[in-house]
């Protein structure tokens, strides 16, 4: 990519995650904060899920949001591998905390305390927040899943990386436990919640497979550029779960399925 346009993408990415807008950005409780007041001044767009401000509509709400209908390498795709290129394995540090919970309007979403390393080529992105999709945003060989996490890294220069994780229907998972606990949540009022580095692996896979494609965050305002690690095998929560997690989104958050342009994807 063109280094000047990349700039400008990061310097999008950069106002939207400082408006703490970007529900796929690293968003902290004092920002989700910030939101809410901007919105009840009308500076921030509104966006959502369905209707006149549904995915479809997003790239005519905001000239900010143009990328969410004129890129070429969106996100959630069908992850179909192109490629097999003996992936080495995620080079995941985490041994931090987490900090608080919060309902941001779009996403569950947990924030994390800082030093969760994940080094990819050498450089170390932080990860800032994971947050929860019912259903499925990104499909694997045509399969839908009732849930998905993201877990949301930033490096120092505002390069971004998202390792997502499937869920099945099984036994419970007991990180969610910890989690749905501080259900139900208001709006934009962070919860303190604190679990250990341990149970941030919990709701890891054991087995780190993953695929590997370029993308974008999967919401507004939808920058590219955005380096994707989907995990093959998903892990369980128990129906009681994920229907908890569906009533407290209480909507279908999950951006349609986008066009992979030949993208390549590596397993
Ligand atoms: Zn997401």
């Amino acid at each position: 990519m063109e280094k000047a346009l990349k700039l400008s993408l990061i310097a999008v990415s950069a106002i939207f995650i400082s408006m703490g807008y970007a529900e796929e950005s690293p968003q902290t409780h004092e920002k989700a904060e910030k939101k809410e007041v901007q919105q009840h001044k009308g500076h921030a767009k509104h966006w959502g899920y369905n209707g006149e401000v549904g995915p479809e509509n997003w790239g005519k709400l905001d000239a900010k949001f143009h990328m969410c209908s004129e890129g070429k390498q969106q996100c959630p795709i069908d992850v179909v591998p192109t490629k097999d290129a003996n992936l080495s394995p995620l080079d995941l540090n985490y041994t931090k905390e987490s900090k608080s919970v919060v309902d941001n309007g779009h996403a569950v979403q947990v924030n994390m305390q800082e030093g969760n390393i994940f080094v990819i080529d050498g450089e170390p992105y932080e990860l800032k927040q994971f947050h929860f999709h019912t259903p499925s945003e990104n499909h694997i060989k045509g399969k839908s899943f009732p849930m998905e996490a993201h877990f949301v890294h930033a490096s120092k220069d505002g390069n971004l990386a998202v390792i997502a994780v499937m869920f099945v229907e099984g036994d419970a998972n007991p990180t969610l436990d910890k989690i749905e606990k501080e259900f139900p949540l208001e709006h934009n009022k962070a919860k303190d919640l604190n679990f250990s580095k341990e149970s941030l692996g919990e709701i890891l896979p054991k087995d780190k497979d993953y695929y590997k494609f370029m993308g974008s965050l999967t919401t507004p305002p939808c920058s590219e550029d955005v380096k994707w690690f989907v995990f093959k095998n998903p892990v369980t929560a128990s129906k009681e779960q994920i229907e908890a997690m569906h009533k407290q989104i209480n909507k279908e958050n999950n951006r349609p399925i986008q066009p992979t342009n030949g993208r390549e994807i590596l397993e």
